[in-house]
């Protein structure tokens, strides 16, 4: 693994032509952490996951440390590839291509990671499995230890459980537990509030990066309403968000033990 160092984004912007997909934004990502990113459709989880991978150029400020090259993105699931004729090991093996360049022969350390990736990830008794024929849980593990197969200091997750079945989404959740562990810096988006409970830190967007801090500090109706507005309804002690618009919507509600207090 590349050894992780803090991630210090200090005024980040990224535009896709005349549109600010993410204004300014400012925060700091330490290893061995896990970092969520919560906001409705459209205001920037994936595009400041895509400016953290380096697959994006910013239109301003920086982004000092780890990234770019030692962070492995893991994209929204599609479920058009179901032709694809890979084997899982196939597909786990990519995950070295980066590392290896155009002539790098495959070797005892990428077959090493390639091992290790599977058992993170708990795809090792699928490895012969042809990566179409799997459930959407199973895929999405697979493409986690492609990513892990790299060895990233930084491991960026866009929406990683959102659609799956609740044992899929609970393993997938200890796999993030055990990168952290690991010392893996982790980035997930999510626009469910009982997700990003999870997480040591809680970046909330709307455009830019309008708080970041402790989930019991940013999961609250008056910081929620900045970015959900109307979108949040109060009920008691628990906050649901009505995301609409998105293709997986259903509501979220508020983890228990999260300070919540109506308006
Ligand atoms: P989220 O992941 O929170 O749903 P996105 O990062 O996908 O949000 O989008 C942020 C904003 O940038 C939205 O207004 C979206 O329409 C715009 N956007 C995203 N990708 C592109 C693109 N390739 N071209 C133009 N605008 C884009």
């Amino acid at each position: 693994m590349i050894p992780s160092s803090n991630v210090r984004v200090d005024g980040l912007v990224v535009r896709y032509g005349t549109t600010v997909a993410l204004g300014a934004s400012t925060f700091a990502l330490r290893p061995g952490t896990i970092t969520a990113l919560i906001g409705a459709n459209g205001s920037g989880k994936t595009t400041l996951l895509h400016a953290l991978a380096g697959v994006v150029e910013p239109a301003g400020g920086s982004i000092e440390g780890n990234v770019g090259v030692a962070s492995a993105l893991v994209s929204q699931q599609h479920h058009h590839h179901r032709w694809m004729p890979l084997t899982v090991a196939e597909v786990v093996r990519m995950g070295r291509y980066r590392r290896l360049g155009l002539l790098g022969r495959f070797g005892p350390d990428d077959r090493a990671a390639v091992t290790d990736a599977a058992e993170r990830a708990e795809v090792s008794g699928l490895m012969t499995a042809p990566f179409g024929e799997l459930s959407g849980g199973q895929q999405q593990r697979v493409r986690i230890a492609q990513a892990l197969a790299g060895e990233p200091a930084v491991l960026l997750l866009d929406e990683p459980i959102t659609g799956l079945d609740p044992p899929s989404q609970r393993r997938i959740l200890d796999t993030m537990r055990a990168e952290r562990r690991h010392g893996t810096t982790v980035v997930f988006s999510t626009h469910h509030l009982d997700e990003a409970a999870i997480a040591d830190k809680v970046l909330v967007l709307g455009g830019r990066v309008l708080a970041a801090g402790p989930p019991d500090e940013t999961l609250r109706p008056d910081v929620l309403s900045l970015a959900f507005g109307g979108r949040m309804i109060v009920l008691g002690d628990r906050v649901v968000l009505d995301d609409h618009g998105h293709q997986h919507d259903h509501g979220a509600e508020c983890a228990p033990g999260v300070d919540v207090e109506a308006p």
